[in-house]
């Protein structure tokens, strides 16, 4: 097999701290798997600029001055950590053979690059980065993921236990996912779906070095109820179900009042009617709600917007990778 030309997808947000660290251990690391013969010397790291309103635009555009394997694509305005993805997916796909996607803050571990491309020459088409321990994040966001991963799986949405979105995409799968021109993407939900071989690589996850975490507990939130929506419709179902149930139980209600009524003891039970009407209600609030959630979703998939836009791309144009597979 040809040495793969490999691009490293690198979403940044205000991550003027971690940049500098970040740009040095990954150039160190894909020094080492080009010299290894594990990827092309035309291998390249793009850094995506999801709208940053610090300096992390202005260091990213430096480093391509100086590092000719350093890429950069800087999009008008905050977009989303998944649509940060998918513009440097999109972006790399013509020109690369594999593409690796890691969050900036290196929380992932740079060394399992190394792994993942063991395993695509091995055969692999997607190979998934799994946190064998996540001791190093805080006891609130271990507990809320394992939640939401309990909860996805209930639901019957496939995905990988423990891993976000550090992973590896051979061709074919990058061939496959820009088919898919949903609104809504949650890409830990959808790569799965795709198919193809697949296999995990472990790693323990370290801590963020520099920076904050920019996904508040509301980004989160937001995340974990568009994964849920987008690939379940058993939100629906659910309801439904307890319609049905709520209405045999009024069915059963009515039965006995109406006895009660003809055997001459109707208690005027202002107890009994309050509850109910609460109880019915509340039901018919959280179910209007859930079908708002896919209407809305509805709503945005058929503006079919753009799910990015690109400021500024600036890709390598003196390499290799460019002149053999020219954009
Ligand atoms: N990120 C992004 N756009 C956003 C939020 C985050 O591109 O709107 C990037 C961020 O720069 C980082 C990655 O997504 O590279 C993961 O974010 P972070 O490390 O803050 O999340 P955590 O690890 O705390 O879940
Ligand atoms: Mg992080």
């Amino acid at each position: 097999m040809d040495t793969p030309i490999l691009t490293i997808v690198v979403p940044c947000y205000n991550e003027e701290a971690v940049l500098e660290e970040s740009s040095k251990r990954l150039r160190a690391v894909l020094a080492q798997v080009c010299q290894e013969n594990l990827a092309s010397y035309s291998s390249t790291i793009l850094f995506v600029d999801d709208g940053s309103s610090d300096r992390t635009w202005e260091i990213i555009d430096r480093y391509i001055q100086e590092y000719r394997e350093i890429t950069g694509l800087k999009l008008s305005r905050n977009f989303s950590h998944q649509n940060a993805l998918i513009a440097g997916i999109e972006t790399a796909r013509p020109y690369s053979d594999c593409v690796i996607t890691i969050d900036a803050d290196l929380q992932d571990d740079v060394n399992a690059i190394r792994k993942f491309l063991l395993k695509y020459h091995e055969g692999y088409d997607i190979v998934y980065g799994v946190r064998d321990k996540r001791e190093t994040d805080t006891f609130f966001k271990r507990n809320t993921a394992l939640l939401f991963y309990g909860m996805m799986k209930k639901l019957g949405v496939k995905m990988v236990p423990n891993h976000a979105d550090f992973r590896l995409l051979d061709r074919r799968v990058l061939d496959e996912f820009v088919k898919y021109q949903e609104e809504n993407i949650f890409l830990r939900g959808m790569i799965p779906l795709l198919g193809f071989k697949s296999t995990e690589v472990y790693y323990n996850r370290a801590e963020r070095f520099a920076g904050e975490s920019k996904y508040p507990l509301k980004k989160m939130l937001n995340l974990a109820i568009d994964g849920l929506t987008s690939f379940s419709i058993t939100p629906i179902r659910m309801v439904t179900y307890l319609g049905g149930l709520v209405a045999g139980i009024g069915f059963l209600i009515g039965v006995y009042a109406l006895a009660q009524y003809i055997f001459g003891h109707a208690v005027t039970g202002w107890t009994s009617m309050i509850i109910s009407i609460w109880m019915i209600g509340g039901l018919q609030l959280i179910a209007t709600g859930i079908i708002g959630e896919y209407v809305g979703k509805i709503f945005k998939e058929t503006k079919h917007r753009p799910r990015y836009t690109i400021e500024k791309r600036l890709l390598e144009f003196g390499s290799e990778a460019f002149e053999k597979k020219a954009l």
